[in-house]
C-alpha cells in the first residue's frame, strides 16, 4: 500500500503516543523478521509495533481503521497460511509482549491467558497443576488457525479447549465470548470452524 510521506509520518506520531518510542520497530533489519512466516513469502512491514494490553490494541486497530492503513496480527510466525505477512504492507502488530499467563484455575479446568503466551509455556505451566494443554505455537496464532498438533488426533484441536475469548474488533472495540462475557452462557465463537478440514 503506498502513503505520502506525511501519511506516514503522522501514522507514526500517534503510534509512538499510544505505545511509546521503545515499542515501535522501523529499521529494515529489526522489522525483517517479522516480514514472513513458514511459507518463506517474504514482505516487509512498513512499522511494527509490540503492544502490551489491550487497551493498546483497540487505540492501534481504532488509528489503522480511521487513518485507512492495513495491519497484521503475528503470533510466532510459524503458520504455512501467510496469514501473519503483511502482504499489502501497513503495520504488524506482534503479540510478543502480551505473553502472561493470567490464571490458571485446577478446579474450573481453565486457564485465562495473553494471546502472546507461548503455547509450550502454557503446557508447562498447567502441568504443575497436574493438567495438561497440547496443541502449538502461540495461543492467539493456535485460535485464528485452530491448530491441532501431534497430539490432537487423541486429545483434539483448540477449539475443544477454548471456553471464551476477548478480541478486538476491526473498528477497535472489544467484544467478550463465553466465559468471559457478561452472560457466561454464551458459546466462545465455535461456529466459524464447525466446517473447519482440521476439525478431527
Ligand atoms: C513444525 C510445524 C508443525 C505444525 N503442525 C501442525 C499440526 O500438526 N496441526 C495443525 O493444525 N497445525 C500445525 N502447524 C501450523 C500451526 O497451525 C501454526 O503454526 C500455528 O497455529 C500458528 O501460530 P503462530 O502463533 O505462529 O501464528 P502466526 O503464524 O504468527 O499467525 C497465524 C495467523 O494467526 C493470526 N494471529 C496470530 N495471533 C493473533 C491474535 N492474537 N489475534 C488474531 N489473529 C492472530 C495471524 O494474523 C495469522 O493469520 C504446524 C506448524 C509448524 C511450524
Amino acid at each position: 500500500m503506498s502513503y505520502s510521506q506525511r501519511a506516514k509520518r503522522e501514522i507514526r506520531r500517534q503510534l509512538q503516543k499510544i505505545l511509546g518510542a521503545n515499542r515501535l520497530l522501523s529499521g529494515p533489519e529489526q522489522m525483517a523478521p517479522y516480514g514472513s512466516d513458514s511459507t518463506k513469502i517474504f514482505q516487509p512491514p512498513e512499522l511494527v509495533v509490540l503492544p502490551s494490553s489491550v487497551e493498546q490494541v483497540c487505540q492501534i486497530v481504532k488509528l489503522a481503521y480511521s487513518l485507512r492503513f492495513p495491519v497484521v496480527c503475528r503470533g510466532g510466525g510459524s503458520g504455512f497460511a501467510g496469514g501473519a505477512v503483511p502482504v499489502y504492507g501497513g503495520v504488524v502488530i506482534s503479540m510478543e509482549k502480551m505473553n502472561r499467563i493470567i490464571e490458571v484455575n485446577p478446579d474450573g479446568y481453565s486457564a485465562i491467558v495473553e494471546p502472546g503466551v507461548i503455547t509450550q509455556d502454557l503446557t508447562l505451566e498447567v502441568e504443575k497443576q497436574g493438567l495438561a494443554y497440547p496443541p502449538v505455537s502461540t495461543i492467539g496464532g493456535n485460535l485464528a488457525h485452530n491448530s491441532g498438533g501431534l497430539k490432537s488426533r487423541k486429545y483434539g484441536v483448540t477449539k475443544d479447549y477454548l471456553l471464551g475469548i476477548e478480541f478486538v474488533t476491526g473498528r477497535g472495540e472489544i467484544v467478550r465470548t463465553g466465559h468471559l462475557a457478561e452472560d457466561a452462557s454464551s458459546p466462545a465463537v465455535r461456529e466459524p470452524w464447525e466446517s473447519s478440514p482440521r476439525s478431527p
